[in-house]
């Protein structure tokens, strides 16, 4: 692999990230910093979705200008990457002028496939997205428990009918990698369903004038999530001269996003028929990650239980949080935060096995005044012959967090068994620089995973050793 371009999806800026959006950004950064690490030339793009008629209505509630409502929720999605320790190397704003244009010149491409029509058709605000008849049970919408409402109005279409066969043969063909594989089931039923045209404009004064005008049209807006999608090329500055689009998008067959599963049907149809007609290369890869809930159940504002990222980093420090995410959750699969189940990870695994092996292991080696410097030039991605690429390169980050977390138990217990404090001098230096060589190439192995922690561990292990300070100090459990 010589190229990677990473993207997450970008969230609705009507609200506060919330850790449902932590958990996808962590699981990008997480590849994105892996192929640093290994010298790919990587671009990971991460941004906000501002252009929804829900952002400007929600705007008019609060009595707010718009623009302004946007700019504030949108820094709160940015500051993540310093509360999270993102590595993204551009965060698109789809309110921005750049993106307009890339958006408009993106739809001239598609010209060929889009059409204006009168329709009348079934309609949810909150995803602002049309469905079928009887696709959902009553006519409900299973994401925000609403009636779909009959909308009638008259707008562009998107010829999708025409893509059917060749998005049936793409996927089948696995031409775009799904994982998990049964994402792949799924999308190919929904296919076989048959793909009816979609609307792709509103009219502006329902939008409420918000967005990107429809090239040549200006009565109509485009619809948000054709231009939403459009965002993983104009971030790397499709429609401009950039040099990023070439690099990342025409010439490198390693574009994968990430997204959770309650869109996939705009990733993996919408999406590559949009591509198809603007004769543009498909992604390579799209990992489909699960949902989180909180002490079992959905998060929701209704609930009470919406848990900000800002007050967990605030509360545990960035790396617990990123070790929770990575370690806790199936990388696929739906997974449950609880506070108690934080605690008792952050106790057990961070402060007492691995903060506590950096502690012991260096305490050691200032008494005996050690002084080591390894090279990493000859690692590879693997921890006691265990290959790790491997399960990052296939979204299986929780169970390399669980190999690490062996290894991390396994040099706790060398220690215990050993007792080098009872050996002769010349016997327990020897143990003790086996085992900063094994502290070196954890701290190597978790660069992608716990940033910082892999910096600290690999600082603590060059020149002359002194005790490290406790990674994971303890913290009162009061919630
Ligand atoms: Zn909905």
């Amino acid at each position: 692999m010589t190229k990677a371009y990473i993207t997450t999806s970008i969230p609705y800026v009507n609200g506060n990230p919330h850790i449902g959006f932590a958990l996808e950004i962590i699981q990008a950064d997480v590849l994105a910093r892996y192929y640093k690490s290994l010298s790919v030339k990587t671009f990971f793009l991460t941004g906000t979705d501002e252009n929804a008629i829900k952002n400007a209505q929600k705007a008019q509630e609060l009595g707010l200008d718009v623009k302004k409502m946007v700019d504030d929720y949108a820094k709160q999605f940015y500051d993540l990457k310093s509360v999270l320790n993102l590595s993204f190397d551009f965060f698109i704003r789809t309110s921005s002028p750049d993106h307009h244009l890339s958006a408009q010149k993106f739809w001239l491409l598609c010209q060929k496939d889009i059409y204006k029509k009168k329709y009348v058709g079934l309609y949810c605000s909150g995803c602002e997205s049309f469905y079928k008849d009887g696709e959902f049970k009553d006519n409900i919408c299973p994401n925000h428990k609403k009636p779909l409402e009959t909308i009638e109005e008259e707008n562009y279409f998107f010829a999708l009918s025409r893509y059917q066969k060749q998005l049936f043969d793409i996927i089948s063909k696995d031409k775009i990698q799904i994982e998990p594989q049964y994402r792949k089931t799924e999308i190919l039923n929904f296919i076989n369903q048959g793909l009816e045209d979609f609307s792709i404009s509103r009219p502006a004064d329902r939008a409420y004038n918000w967005g990107i005008d429809v090239p040549g049209d200006s009565s109509q807006k485009i619809y948000v999530w054709f231009d939403a999608l459009i965002n993983y090329v104009s971030g790397l500055g499709f429609g401009t001269e950039s040099e990023n689009f070439k690099t990342f998008w025409l010439d490198n067959n390693n574009k994968i996003h990430f997204i959770g599963k309650d869109i996939i049907k705009f990733h993996l149809i919408y999406w590559p028929a949009m591509l198809l007609s603007a004769r543009l290369p498909l992604p390579n890869k799209v990992f489909v990650h699960g949902f989180l809930t909180v002490n079992r159940q959905k998060i929701s504002k209704t609930l009470g239980n919406v848990i900000s990222p800002y007050d967990l980093v605030y509360k545990y420090g960035t790396d617990a949080v990123r070790y929770y995410f990575l370690r806790e959750i199936p990388t696929a699969e739906d997974g449950d935060f609880s506070w108690q189940r934080f605690n008792e990870i952050y106790k057990s695994e961070l402060s007492n096995e691995l903060g506590n092996l950096v502690v012991r292991v260096t305490t050691l080696a200032e008494k005996d005044s050690l002084e080591v410097e390894f090279s990493d030039k000859e690692y590879d991605f693997s921890l006691n012959g265990k290959d790790l690429s491997e399960l990052v390169e296939n979204f299986n980050y929780h169970q390399a967090m669980a190999e690490i977390n062996a290894y991390i138990k396994e040099l706790n217990k060398k220690i215990d068994t050993f007792q080098p404090w009872k050996k002769s001098s010349g016997e327990r230096q020897k143990f003790l620089i086996d085992m900063l060589s094994h502290l070196h190439k954890l701290g190597f192995v978790l660069r992608p995973f716990l940033p910082d922690t892999a910096g600290k561990i690999l600082k603590s292990v060059s020149g002359k050793i002194s005790k490290a300070q406790a990674l994971f100090p303890s913290i009162a459990d009061n919630n």
